[in-house]
């Protein structure tokens, strides 16, 4: 007689990856449970994309107001910025998505579990003293960030503090060269604080295409960032809302917060690892095979936990691949190439494929088109945003096989370009395709 479990899939973290996993193994009339620690939808909606999105919109106004006096708008630049509004409606906006998670789950059929989840065994896992055992489980618990320890480190905050802060500080220190360092430097910035953006590196965002992250911190110093590079903190003093951070140099910055974005670790703290045989990355990241399946056979792991690509799609499309494999009928594997993402700072950069240097190790002839232009909102707008666009091509079959810009709507523009890319588009396919005009996107149907 076949083994009874309480339940054919237990998930543990109800984030971006496990969300979608519960659902679909639910819709499949599988058992599922799925247990979740803190609030329904993990990183990604409640200290992640969705509300740093929201403050990125909140602080492009400053600049909107300041560029609609060339349009013919009698706005005074916005002086009357309330922080809490900002933050509560964010809060009523992320606590609507929640809602919405609860639903989805319900209505799928999957058991809501609230507690922090540890694994006692191959197949059994304990929330608040109760043992329920599943044929699979599913660890999808996402990451934490890492603050590293020194002297004051304790006064230092991390992206998570961020969104629900009670004020806004006149002034503050940002630890880290790294998109969500970069991001929240743009946002404070725009909200009108002053801002100094500290790196130990001597190149912001580091994993893009060089020309990319010049343009981008160039943008940033144009718009009023103090950016720091080659520099590190030696030690934090003062008290909450009142710090002062002291650099390697010598010099000392006093600000109401300093925000640590030094990196992120995989989310496996008090998670019972030991209790099985699940191999872990120096990092902590869980170790699986192709088909995210840990050394221990019944458990298998995805999204963020597994250090891959940290991004929310790509945790979601994980989990469809699993739950294919688990209940469908073929065994498909993740394809990690041509995936496209953004950067939400100010100026925004958006890539998909290769960078140049990338491009140059895999291909033998490569040719580079480049752009870069004042768009035409400027103008009247009399601002100094400028677009750089940059396409990189493998001569020898003529596909593009990397495109990168920075500016305006860059986010949305790569997105359609991901599409042709990832269906295998030539230059001559770029150049046969009309333009949209005028727009900033038509530039990469013309470049020559
Ligand atoms: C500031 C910031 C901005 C970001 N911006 C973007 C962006 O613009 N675009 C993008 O694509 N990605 C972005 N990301 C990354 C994105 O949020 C993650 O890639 C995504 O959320 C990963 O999903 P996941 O399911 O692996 O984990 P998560 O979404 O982190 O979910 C893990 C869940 O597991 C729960 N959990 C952990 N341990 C346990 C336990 N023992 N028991 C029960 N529950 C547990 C956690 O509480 C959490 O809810 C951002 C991340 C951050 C931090």
């Amino acid at each position: 007689m076949a083994i009874q479990y309480d339940f054919d899939l237990f998930v543990i973290g109800a984030g971006s990856g496990g969300v979608r996993a519960a659902r679909m193994a639910a819709g499949k009339g599988k058992k599922v449970a799925i247990a979740e620690v803190s609030d329904l939808g993990g990183t990604c909606v409640n200290v992640g994309c969705v509300p740093k999105k929201l403050f990125v919109y909140a602080s492009q106004f400053p600049e909107l107001f300041r560029a609609s006096q060339g349009y013919g708008w009698n706005i005074q630049p916005s002086q009357e910025f309330n922080w809490q509004t900002l933050r509560n409606n964010k809060t009523q906006e992320i606590n609507r998505l929640n809602a919405i998670y609860q639903n989805l789950l319900t209505n799928s059929g999957a058991q809501i579990i609230k507690g922090r989840a540890c694994l006692k065994g191959p197949q059994q896992v304990s929330i608040k003293g109760q043992i329920y055992s599943a044929e699979n489980i599913l660890i999808a618990t996402g990451g934490w960030p890492y603050i590293p320890e020194f002297e004051g480190s304790e006064l230092a905050i991390s992206s998570n503090e961020m969104f629900s802060l009670e004020h806004l500080p006149q002034r503050a220190v940002i630890v880290g060269g790294g998109y969500i360092a970069v991001e929240f430097a743009g946002i404070l910035n725009g909200l009108g604080v002053t801002t100094d953006l500290i790196y130990r590196g001597d190149r912001l965002l580091k994993t893009f295409d060089p020309q990319c992250s010049e343009k981008v911190t160039e943008g940033m110093i144009a718009k009023g960032v103090n950016i720091h590079l080659k520099t590190e903190v030696s030690s934090i003093s003062g008290q909450k809302n009142n710090l002062t951070v002291h650099l390697n140099n010598g010099q000392s910055i006093d600000a109401g917060i300093a925000l640590y974005a030094t990196g992120r670790k995989a989310n496996t703290k008090g998670l019972g690892l030991e209790n099985t045989a699940i191999k872990t990355q120096a990092n902590d990241a869980i170790m699986v095979d192709k088909y995210f399946q840990t050394a221990e056979p019944t458990i298998y792991a995805l999204g963020d936990v597994i250090d891959r690509v940290q991004l929310t799609p790509v945790a979601i499309q994980e989990s469809m691949l699993l739950l294919e494999q688990l209940y469908g009928d073929s065994k498909p594997q993740m394809d990690y190439d041509n995936i496209p993402t953004a950067v939400f700072s100010q100026p925004e950069l958006a890539t998909v494929g290769l960078s140049e240097q990338q491009a140059k190790d895999k291909y033998s002839h490569i040719k580079v088109y480049q752009s870069d232009f004042r768009p035409m909102f400027e103008t009247l707008g009399q601002g100094e945003g400028r677009v750089y666009i940059k396409l990189i091509v493998d001569t020898d079959t003529d596909r593009v096989v990397g495109c990168h810009m920075v500016g305006d709507h860059a986010a949305e523009i790569i997105q359609g370009i991901a599409i042709a890319i990832k269906a295998g588009a030539t230059k001559a396919n770029f150049d046969q395709t009309m333009g949209i005009h005028p727009t900033i996107a038509e530039e990469l149907v013309t470049l020559k």
